[in-house]
């Protein structure tokens, strides 16, 4: 159960294990007290490899992916191979806590906030940022009778810094 308080703080229970979301409008931080109580609540046995990388995750804001991950977190686990992060998000994939974010072809990024929520990605920085959607199955008269299993809210654009710098170098070209 998750309960919007002023589209700021989000508090919610999972599995037993009280986490916190706080926003704004772009960063949604999940907050979890106890890491291998939570993965193990999952269903997921919590070795150091995949307590790191799920730890990671949680605390990037960024929508990381396996090659960010991965080097990241190479230099302190010596052992760790890029097959072993890609093995170890699927399985987090699979048991629920982790989101799959394909907003590209090209490049499949990874979020420790399962709940929904939309993705806004900027041509210019390639950032990849959160934002809150009111409904996550809008009422389409087209699509009454069908039954909807997955949906994905892709945004593309320029982001508020981008738009700015772009100005501010329009600006000096002007001048
Ligand atoms: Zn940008
Ligand atoms: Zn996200």
């Amino acid at each position: 159960m998750i309960t919007y308080i002023n589209f700021r703080i989000i508090i919610g229970n999972c599995n037993n294990y009280i986490f916190a979301i706080i926003t704004n409008t772009n960063i949604m931080l999940v907050q979890i007290d106890n890491l291998p109580q939570y993965l193990k609540a999952a269903g997921i046995k919590p070795s150091v490899q995949r307590l790191r990388i799920f730890d990671y995750l949680v605390h990037s804001t960024d929508h990381p992916t396996v090659d960010t991950i991965f080097i990241a977190l190479s230099p302190e686990l010596s052992t760790l191979s890029k097959t072993t992060v890609y093995n170890t998000l699927k399985i987090f994939q699979q048991y629920g806590i982790v989101s799959v974010i394909n907003i590209e072809d090209h490049e499949t990024r990874y979020d420790a906030d399962t709940r929904f929520h939309g993705h806004f990605k900027c041509n210019q920085c390639d950032d990849v940022q959160d934002f809150i959607v009111d409904q996550e199955q809008p009422i389409i008269a087209s699509l009454q009778q069908h039954l909807i299993v997955e949906s994905h809210y892709y945004l593309k654009g320029i982001c508020p810094k981008c738009r700015l710098d772009q100005n501010k170098y329009n600006q000096n070209q002007l001048n």
